[in-house]
């Protein structure tokens, strides 16, 4: 019978070294917005598993969906049959659509499968071959989604232009809508461009939320030249910003929309929403999958949409946000912490703490402060190559619990940053 430690290092040599860890051990058990290690550390989970347990570990009701749905069929492959929580997913889903013209869906298990997908039926649709997508942007993991396009432009990020943090979002959004015109005019030509891709509040780049005229500016583009908008709204959509959709807030319809993540909780699936009438332009037979809209995740997927809205989650979004973003702005002026941050932004229960480097305090604050946090019993995640902290707590957090995890990141900012 191996220890503990011999389990552990079995693991650790056996996994690929591909895969990065931020902590060492097992995780045993998840409940609510903490997780439990197999050493019996319990740690309050501000990552929900990057951005994908939004309702918490373990759900009660969507636990339950999956294992009745288990007991029923597990496999109903998508290219055979039809399943019924395929189909329930689709009627709960059409009653949160960022846009009534979005009624065409096709389900996926991962974020990056579905943005390869979109990317397939933006050509398809178009006839055209080229994709504009943002720097800093992040899509996946696999082949297609980690080279969306040749082409980019600057996202509205005061980085991007050597601003300063302060440069108001508009401003930011007339930038980045000039480098389109000079990319569309010099590098690829409307006639060759089949898409945009863009995250409204960029994730893996450093939780930067986009200003509405940026992505109306998008809109106005791709509807003069016939250029497919896709959203990818895998890290930022499903309630995450305090709406269902972050598009929402600008009342833009995308052509395509991609989610993952939140919408099943933690069972593997995603979804590339379009309309019928560009859809029915698919050849039978273009999309699927093997496991591709899994009877289980669907049934678990269609538990998390009811759940979300029997349980008033969205207002909770809006509450915690506030209660979050009101101690990071006042940790931002305390002058114990050195001016050492240098941004507080992003929206709803997505919001990223950006650090300064150098002038006397560490270069490295970002996963410095994350190590600390992680040592006080607060599981956070840094993004970006800048040095930014990410908060992405469960949507359903707890006033206490928030206030719990604020304390510890501001406790470790103190001691890191002295
Ligand atoms: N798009 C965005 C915006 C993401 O944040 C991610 C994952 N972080 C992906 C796509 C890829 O999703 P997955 O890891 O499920 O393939």
């Amino acid at each position: 019978q191996a220890t503990r430690e011999e389990f552990h290092a079995f693991g650790e040599k056996h996994i690929t070294k591909g895969v990065g860890r931020i902590t060492k051990g097992i995780i045993t058990k998840g409940e609510g917005s903490y997780v439990t290690y197999d050493d019996d550390r319990k740690l309050l989970d501000f990552t929900s598993g990057i951005g994908v347990t939004s309702l918490g570990h373990v759900h009660p009701k969507v636990s339950k969906a999956a294992a009745d749905q288990c007991m029923q069929i597990v496999h109903a492959q998508c290219s055979i049959a039809m399943n019924e929580p395929y189909v329930r997913l689709i009627e709960r889903l059409l009653t949160v659509m960022p846009h009534p013209t979005l009624d065409s869906f096709f389900f996926w298990n991962s974020g990056s499968e579905a943005v390869e997908a979109a990317i397939k039926m933006a050509r398809w649709f178009t006839g055209r071959q080229n994709i504009i997508c943002m720097q800093g942007a992040y899509h996946g993991r696999t082949f297609g989604a980690m080279a969306p396009g040749v082409f980019s432009i600057p996202y509205p990020y005061w980085r991007q232009f050597n601003l300063p943090t302060d440069t108001p979002g508009d401003v930011l959004a007339q930038e980045a809508l000039y480098q389109l015109d000079l990319v569309l005019a010099q590098q690829t030509a409307p006639s060759d461009t089949a898409a945009i891709i863009v995250e409204p509040v960029l994730g893996e780049g450093g939780y930067v939320a986009a200003h509405p005229k940026f992505l109306q500016g998008l809109r106005k583009v791709c509807d003069k030249h016939g250029i497919m908008l896709i959203i990818d709204e895998v890290q930022c959509g499903y309630g995450r910003t305090g709406d269902w959709f972050a598009i929402q807030e600008s009342g833009v319809a995308p052509d395509i929309l991609v989610i993952a993540k939140g919408l099943g909780n933690g069972f593997p699936i995603s979804g590339v929403v379009s309309r019928k009438e560009l859809t029915d332009k698919l050849d039978p037979g273009s999309m699927g999958g093997t496991y591709a809209g899994n009877a289980v995740a669907c049934a678990a997927a269609v538990a998390v949409n009811d759940a979300i809205k029997e349980e008033n989650v969205l207002e909770n979004v809006n509450r915690r946000s506030e209660q979050l973003f009101t101690a990071l702005n006042a940790l931002k002026a305390d002058p114990d912490v050195k001016n050492c941050i240098l941004d507080v932004r992003g929206r709803g229960l997505m919001v990223g703490v950006e650090f300064g480097k150098g002038d006397g305090y560490p270069a490295n604050l970002s996963s410095l402060v994350a190590k600390k946090c992680i040592e006080k019993g607060l599981l956070i995640l840094t993004t970006s190559i800048y040095e930014v902290v990410r908060f992405i707590p469960p949507l359903n957090i707890s006033e206490e619990d928030m206030k719990k995890g604020i304390d510890i990141f501001v406790e470790s900012v103190k001691e890191v940053a002295k």
